[in-house]
């Protein structure tokens, strides 16, 4: 869009999301070359404990540059070995692409697949998950908390369960487009692994991707070895070593850093209401302009994001360009979803009243 104001355009996709202020303030401050090195190692400390109290875990959170990709194909690699069982449950694209990610690592691969509109608590699918991890007997079991592209949330608390009575030694929970916006409590759901981004709910721009890593996961890791640039077995032995394997990402912890001070200042109680509220307001607003809920009567709605089917009679290039002729952005969706459904990211600081009502607006006027 050459020539275009980007500051009139209301922006509601779903991650990256619009980022504050005192996030960019916080960069500026540590870009100084003289500042990078400097008790780098606390700075790096302190903000995995404030990841860690969003999580809703005591567990050890590590930090490392690159997008939130860089966890997901870390925990991959770094917790099994080639031709060793990963369990994975699909309800859509980030939950079938664990299954990409363990065959492309060797690793003998099972998916338990659920409808992209449905989650967990549906149905007989706890059942089934219980079955095949009976009759698999996994060494890790994957799990996507917010499933972006459909706007739903998976509850916890049903593989939590599983995991402890049947004593499967890894459960990996993706919660990257969850955390900050809705409640994670890692370690009362029995989350070995539990893997967050900073460009989504956390409004930090796309730079690091964390995982919190239980002890038992630490000895897994140990054990297995892997090494490679996405390899978590470094950052969990930072603490025999005086520096980071890399060239420390000060800036990137730093936005990290500010962006939980941000929540944790607000309170994640009055945080996680604030996006109930604005999910609330955007899903009402849209049923009231005649608009599709994507997800299935019975699942459970994401409060970071919704997901909506596009309007059949404009179909989604249309729809697209005319709400962004009128000033608003809005998400396509990813994989089977393309084309047939759109999403409006009211995570972080686009979870916003007066923000979603202007969406609202544009979209009747679109109409
Ligand atoms: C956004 C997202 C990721 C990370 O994808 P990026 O390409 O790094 O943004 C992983 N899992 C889920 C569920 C996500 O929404």
């Amino acid at each position: 869009m050459p020539g275009a104001d980007f500051s009139s355009l209301i922006h509601l996709v779903p991650g990256p999301v619009s980022v504050p202020e005192r996030v960019l303030e916080a960069m500026r401050a540590n870009s100084d070359h003289g500042r990078i090195k400097a008790d780098f190692l606390d700075f790096y400390t302190e903000t995995g404990r404030k990841a860690a109290r969003v999580l809703g875990t005591r567990h050890e959170v590590i930090l490392m540059s690159g997008e939130a990709m860089v966890v997901l194909w870390g925990v991959v690699r770094s917790c099994l070995a080639p031709g060793e069982r990963l369990l994975c449950i699909d309800t859509g694209v980030f939950g079938a692409g664990f299954a990409d990610m363990g065959k492309a690592a060797g690793c003998s691969v099972k998916t338990v697949s659920f409808p992209p509109d449905s989650t967990i608590n549906q149905g007989d699918a706890l059942q089934k998950i219980e079955e095949a991890v009976r009759s698999f007997r996994p060494k890790m079991i994957t799990l996507v908390h917010c499933e972006t592209p459909s706007g739903t949330l998976n509850p916890l608390e049903g593989v939590g369960e599983i995991k402890r009575r049947l004593r499967t030694p890894l459960l990996c929970v993706d919660a990257v487009a969850s955390v900050g916006g809705a409640p994670v409590e890692g370690d009362r759901h029995a989350v070995d692994l539990l893997l967050g981004g900073t460009q989504k709910a956390l409004s930090a721009p796309p730079c690091l991707g964390f995982a919190a890593i239980s002890p038992e996961a630490g000895e897994e890791i140990a054990g297995v070895g892997y090494q490679g640039y996405d390899a978590f077995l470094p950052f969990i032995r930072l603490k025999d070593s005086s520096s980071l394997p890399y060239v420390p990402f000060r800036q990137g912890v730093a936005a990290l850093n500010a962006a939980l001070d941000l929540l944790l200042e607000e309170g994640l109680e009055r945080a996680f209401a604030r996006h109930e509220r604005a999910a609330g307001q955007c899903r009402a607003g849209a049923a009231a302009l005649g608009l599709e809920l994507f997800p299935s009567a019975g699942a459970v709605n994401s409060p970071t994001v919704s997901a909506f089917k596009v309007p059949p009679a404009i179909g989604w290039p249309a729809w697209r360009e005319r709400l962004a002729a009128l000033g608003l952005i809005v998400g396509g969706s990813l994989g089977p979803l393309e084309g047939r459904v759109f999403r409006l990211g009211h995570m972080g600081s686009q979870a916003r009243p007066e923000i979603v009502e202007k969406a609202l607006r544009i979209m009747a006027q679109a109409l």
